[in-house]
């Protein structure tokens, strides 16, 4: 039995990965997120803390569940981008498990994770991590985890854990709530609870823009999942999983964990659902002629918050460099007044400006030195609006409540277009973004963003989604799945190859 002052060990890595993006190294991992020990608990308590937020709602829990001891072990997050260097992943799991090992008895584990990383020589690191959770407390104690709706749930991931929680939003505002169900679920698993796991992986890898949860198939899918949960059906996955991770693992998961029939049914109904509804997985985006034709239109009417450019293609918040440029080179040619972007990663860019300072008018070229096709170096003459050290308290959205972190930004002007030019590959999701360097959001009449869908969740107060182009240009996370050149993504799937086919397990198969 489990001890009155249970000791839960803490760990976790959150990497999205994208394959198509350049290697994720040590540096970009330390650079973001990298506590061990008490500098976890120390950075969770802070107001605005720099790690994902499971982890703060998890400890929130276990406190008002009773007497508990942390044992805080690694965590450690970055921005999504390419496939995490290998050996930065075994020295983490290494160093994962001489903690764990030194740790002592441990009642339980929580795992926090994306859930959709690759390294360079492992399709599924994340599997890697729960196996290292089980090993360590061994086969009777629970591990709980919690991931990220874009996860690649992987068998071995669901074979480890007791219980796996995905967000339930996108934009992803209730990462903080998962944590917290996480650790009220935790009490269940200390006093002896189990529940049997049903696990559905079907052939369907969604573009990115078809898994908002506002509306469409996925939502309807996560709704109706909701509707079911009871005493003894306490949690439902519904994971949309992460295309360009290009990846075996790729494709909706849908996971039940509850006793008898039930969650056995309601598994399979949710993944009969999905592929009847397959067609709503197919995307559709505004061309870059309608969308700049758009922008100009409300430039010239005199309104404000006319119109908001998604660059879809260019998230940095699933592998994007944030730097790409036919939209950009676009409103610049034709002139398009009062626009306003953000944000845009060039780090020797931003170093230029701070060094010449507010008001200083200077020649730069965008990109440079490091141009490729779909990130053209683009020559401007800007005048310098504002500078910061881009350390922002985020406000609204998916950054409200933590600190995000754009390195040396700057506010310039160049024609009608003002620019937020930042150092750190970051999406563009909080209105904050723009306010700390003095801009007004409101006095713009279009607003272009760098970012897939999380914007969203920021920008409503100016741009509801009916004002919102999704738009059709180039980048390493485009909608447009037919665009890549995928290695390991099981084939044929929905929607690239229209020829794929699922037939539904028996529900004594599962
Ligand atoms: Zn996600």
């Amino acid at each position: 039995m489990t001890s009155l002052r249970p000791r839960i060990a803490i760990l976790g890595i959150h990497l999205e990965s994208n394959a198509f993006a350049p290697v994720t190294t040590e540096a970009d991992f330390r650079a973001s997120c990298y506590y061990e020990g008490d500098a976890m608990l120390a950075e969770a308590a802070k107001p605005a803390p720099a790690m994902p937020a499971e982890i703060p709602g998890f400890i929130e829990a276990m406190d008002t569940g009773g007497p508990w001891q942390p044992v805080p072990i690694v965590i450690t997050a970055t921005e999504p981008g390419g496939a995490a260097d290998h050996a930065f992943i075994q020295c983490t799991l290494e160093r994962m498990r001489e903690l764990l090992a030194a740790a002592g008895p441990l009642d339980a584990v929580y795992v926090s994770n994306h859930g959709a990383m690759i390294s360079t020589e492992d399709s599924d690191p994340d599997g890697a991590l729960y196996a290292l959770a089980r090993a360590a407390i061994g086969p009777e104690r629970p591990v709980i985890a919690t991931v990220d709706l874009h996860a690649n749930v992987s068998q071995r991931m669901v074979d480890c854990a007791d219980l796996i929680i995905s967000y339930r939003t996108n934009p992803h505002v209730d990462r903080r709530e998962r944590g917290y169900e996480a650790g009220i679920l935790l009490r269940r698993l200390l006093a002896g609870e189990r529940f049997e796991r049903t696990f559905i992986h079907l052939p369907i890898a969604p573009p990115t823009v078809t898994l908002l949860t506002a509306r469409g198939a996925y939502a309807d899918m996560i709704e109706e999942g909701q509707r079911h949960i009871a005493p003894d059906l306490p949690v439902v996955s519904i994971v949309g999983g992460f295309a360009f991770a290009d990846a075996p693992e790729v494709g909706i998961s849908i996971l039940t964990y509850g006793r008898g029939e039930k969650p056995k049914r309601l598994a399979l109904d949710l993944a009969r659902f999905a592929w009847k509804e397959r067609d709503r997985f197919k995307v559709k985006l505004t061309s870059l002629d309608d969308a700049l034709a758009q922008a100009l239109a409300a430039g010239r009417s005199g309104d404000k918050c006319v119109v908001c450019l998604a660059d879809v293609a260019d998230n940095p918040g699933g592998g994007g460099r944030g730097n790409t440029t036919d939209i950009l080179e676009r409103v610049l040619s034709a002139r398009v007044a009062n626009a306003l972007l953000g944000n845009f990663v060039d780090p020797n860019a931003a170093a230029r400006c701070h060094a010449a300072g507010v008001g200083a008018r200077l020649q730069v070229i965008l990109n440079e030195g490091r141009a490729d096709d779909h990130a053209h170096e683009v020559p401007v003459e800007l005048e310098v609006l504002a500078l910061s050290d881009g350390a922002v308290a985020g406000r609204r959205g998916i950054y409200r409540g933590r600190t995000a972190l754009m390195g040396p930004s700057a506010a310039v002007r160049v024609g009608g277009l003002t620019l937020v030019i930042c150092s750190r590959r970051i999406q563009c999701a909080d209105p904050a973004f723009f306010e700390h360097l003095g801009i007004d959001i409101a006095a713009f009449a279009s607003l272009i963003v760098k970012s897939r869908g999380h914007f969203r969740s920021g920008f409503d107060e100016y741009y509801p989604d009916a004002k919102i182009l999704e738009v059709d240009a180039r980048g390493l996370t485009s909608p447009l799945l037919e665009r890549f050149d995928w290695k390991a993504l099981p084939r044929p799937v929905w929607p690239l190859d229209e020829r794929t086919t699922w037939t539904p397990p028996r529900i004594e198969d599962l």
